[in-house]
């Protein structure tokens, strides 16, 4: 296989996490006596431009179908990251009635709501049908496709080029990252900015976030590659921002290579952080295997312990991560008997892979457990809050990244 960005061949394997289902191909009841698909798991790094990406495996199409569940709108905190957002990037920007703002995979309109509430002329770009309902049900506008070049220079055709292009966390989604990044090219007007917010690879290093990894995410993305990627295509990143969300994320600010926005300093000292981390260096990435095992086994071990204990186990969240994780300890319905969610989508359904049941986070109370395996550890603290009856009653809240521990 060659990189997805420069054509190298990819000699070094990054991480190998055996093989797994699709991490959002949950499964209904009359799924369970079905065949289910497994794909390898694996994951290359690129040593001339250092871009993190899953080997070829499967079309996209067949990833992200139309009963995709995940609405972004589901959590709290996200919707408020999402608003503190449009409220600082309209003042930035100077955006007003006469703007066009353009968000690719739109979803549920979480963010662009924000735009129409300020009136300010948007286009949400989403394949996904169900999230695309829910966007055009509050009166967001919503073109129902998978967004590159082509469409960027479709847009660009009908004069519907943009002030700002919002991408948040589709980046590292896409299997053909130079045709998206010429899509963005295409679809921004001359003095136009586009934002993108991506989880960062160095934090992904850092914190031992293997779990982030799934086939529905093509790269792993850092400042490095993210910069040479746009050069590539004619563009120059000229701010960039470091953020809590998913475990680290970074929030670029791009513009046309020729546009006059000076570079900040930003750019130069996190440019600087990932070469002094090493993301330029191949060894940096060959240890990184044993570190996944070392959690994998902690885990399993802290399971069997708790079975001879007679100790209760379950899992909360439903989360693509969790998939990954439960999939390559190999961890079943024996270990963890259930996974409660607050998604109506998710409950009533099973995990992939695992098939352990998910179950409405209501019922959490009823059964009062020993241990709750966060899954999604990056909103840990936002689900302790909402549970803390829970605690008081002495349910204990642990996660198993970075390591396995208390929350
Ligand atoms: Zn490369």
């Amino acid at each position: 296989m060659n990189c997805r960005h420069c054509g190298t061949s990819l000699e070094h394997t990054f991480l190998d996490l055996g093989y797994a289902p699709p991490s959002n191909a949950y499964l209904t009841e009359a799924d369970l006596s079905k065949p289910e698909k497994y794909y390898p798991l694996k994951v290359k790094v690129c040593s001339y431009c250092w871009l993190v990406q899953t080997e070829d495996y499967a079309r996209a199409d067949e990833l992200f179908s139309s009963d995709y569940a995940y609405f972004s709108s589901t959590s709290s905190s996200w919707l408020m990251h999402a608003k503190y957002y449009a409220q600082n990037i309209i003042q930035r920007l100077n955006l007003n009635q006469s703007s066009y703002v353009i968000e690719v995979a739109s979803n549920d309109g979480y963010l662009l709501k924000n735009f129409v509430a300020a009136g300010i002329p948007c286009l949400g770009i989403e394949p996904t049908n169900s999230t695309a309902d829910a966007a055009e049900n509050i009166n967001i506008p919503v073109l129902r496709k998978f967004f590159g070049k082509l469409l960027g220079e479709q847009l660009a055709i009908n004069g519907q080029q943009a002030d700002l292009i919002v991408g948040n966390n589709v980046y590292a989604h896409v299997p053909d990252i130079n045709d998206f990044t010429c899509g963005l090219k295409a679809a921004l007007k001359p003095t136009g900015t586009i934002t993108l917010e991506f989880p960062h690879l160095m934090r992904l290093l850092e914190f031992n976030q293997f779990d982030t990894i799934y086939h529905e995410h093509f790269s792993y993305l850092s400042l490095t590659s993210v910069e040479r990627i746009f050069k590539a295509a004619g563009l120059r990143i000229w701010d960039v921002e470091q953020l809590p969300t998913h475990g680290g994320s970074l929030r670029i600010y791009g513009c046309h290579d020729e546009d006059i926005h000076p570079n900040t300093e930003n750019v130069r000292k996190i440019l600087a952080e990932e070469k002094q981390f090493g993301l330029q260096n191949i060894n940096t990435y060959q240890n990184f295997q044993a570190r996944a095992s070392k959690i994998k086994n902690d885990l399993l071990q802290f399971l069997i312990d708790q079975v001879h204990l007679g100790k209760k186990v379950v899992a909360y969240g439903a989360a693509a991560k969790g998939n990954t994780l439960l999939n390559y300890a190999g961890i079943r319905p024996d270990l963890i008997p259930v996974v409660y969610d607050s998604a109506l989508a998710k409950q009533g359904k099973y995990m992939p892979g695992s098939h352990i049941p998910i179950l409405s986070s209501a019922l959490l109370k009823n059964t009062l457990p020993d241990y709750l395996l966060i899954l999604p550890w990056n909103i840990a603290g936002e689900i302790k809050n909402e549970n803390s009856e829970l605690v008081k009653a002495g349910v204990r809240f642990i996660a198993a990244i970075p390591e396995l521990a208390a929350i």
